[in-house]
């Protein structure tokens, strides 16, 4: 991206100062987009797990870096040549940051895998800041009836498990089960109960049986106390499983858990190796697929079925000026469920 020309104001803005460094709050200009790209007035940024590579460091990032990609925001500047987007619209940035248009899968449509995909809080400043620019391929128009706080964590947490439902090919009435009742999990068993599946929720331990019940699973199974994946069998088998826990571990134990022509839907990220007997794929054609979370106007579809439907993250909010607090607790694994930074 272009160095950003600046204005004379200043904003506050919470950065990581290097990989692995603590966050700082600091004063900065605020930044003028340039042509095709828009200022907004950040209102809420949610904190999610992956902003762990700003902060720890990932290749090619360039520090000091503001981290956020759930970022809920109004308009409130207009680069050259931006036609359809006006000042003071509510919009949202998410993990897709922008594309080039030009590389293979661009031509071809495919722009979430774009070769040079940016995201925001990686490839340039995110919302961790009170305003942020961004390119006008990254944005998503947020509906009226949601809260900027309401809809931050639904552009990265809610498309991704949204997104992933809805292309798993599972349809309703079909067994689909959710592993793991976080921040992804949390989410993934309303949609679930939402778009007319039988809704199996995995956790570990009894602990979250009545908050999973509560957001719409039929059935809970303790995968601590019972074998889940005899548990699937014995209701038939799940058409797809929603693997949310970053646990590689729980993911190979329920792979045995998916009926004829199943799918395991791995949303968790994590590095170590998921192990699985091709044998345990070959018969019963069972297939194991990755998915990120999505374009733009599929961040709009998630937000637009959440109004339709009531769906809602459970969210903890924290004021700007204590990003790192916030971000300990995301960290933690004891946030119920989401983090959101307020401006
Ligand atoms: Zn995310
Ligand atoms: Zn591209």
């Amino acid at each position: 991206m272009a160095t950003t020309k600046v204005g004379i104001a200043p904003m506050k803005v919470a950065q990581v100062p290097k990989a692995g460094g603590d966050f700082e709050i600091v004063e900065r200009e605020i930044p003028n987009p340039e042509a095709g790209q828009v200022r907004i007035k950040v209102q809420a940024c949610g904190i999610c797990h992956s902003d762990v590579l700003t902060k720890d460091g990932w290749p090619g990032i360039q520090y000091p870096r503001v981290p956020g990609h759930e970022v809920a925001g109004i308009i409130d500047e207009l680069g050259a040549g931006v036609a359809v987007w006006k000042k003071g619209q509510r919009v949202g940035v998410g993990w897709h940051g922008g594309q080039d248009n030009t590389c293979p899968q661009c031509r071809r449509g495919d722009f979430r895998n774009c070769q040079n995909l940016k995201i925001p809080g990686i490839s340039y400043d995110g919302g961790y800041q009170q305003y942020m620019v961004a390119p006008v391929e990254a944005l998503a128009a947020i509906p009226d009836s949601l809260s900027d706080v309401e809809a931050a964590p639904l552009l990265c947490a809610g498309i991704t498990t949204y997104n992933a439902l809805r292309h798993s090919g599972a349809m309703p009435g079909d067994l689909v089960a959710v592993q793991g009742i976080g921040g992804l999990g949390h989410l993934g068993v309303q949609w679930a109960n939402k778009s007319g599946y039988k809704v199996a929720a995995i956790g570990r331990g009894p602990e979250n049986a009545a908050l999973a019940k509560k957001l719409g699973a039929h059935v809970y199974i303790d995968s601590k106390a019972t074998n889940a994946a005899q548990e699937l069998q014995k209701l038939g088998g799940a058409q797809v499983i929603l693997a949310t826990a970053p646990s590689s571990k729980a993911m190979s134990e329920l792979i045995d858990g998916l009926g004829p022509n199943g799918k395991l839907m791995v949303v968790g990220a994590t590095l170590d190796p998921i192990e699985v007997a091709p044998t345990q794929l070959i018969f019963g054609v069972k297939s194991i697929q990755g998915w990120a979370a999505g374009t733009p106007a599929d961040s709009e579809d998630t937000l637009h079925f959440a109004e339709l439907t009531g769906v809602r993250a459970m969210i903890e909010t924290y004021p700007l000026e204590k990003a790192a607090e916030g971000y300990a607790r995301m960290m933690s694994g004891k946030a119920e469920f989401r983090v959101v930074l307020t401006m």
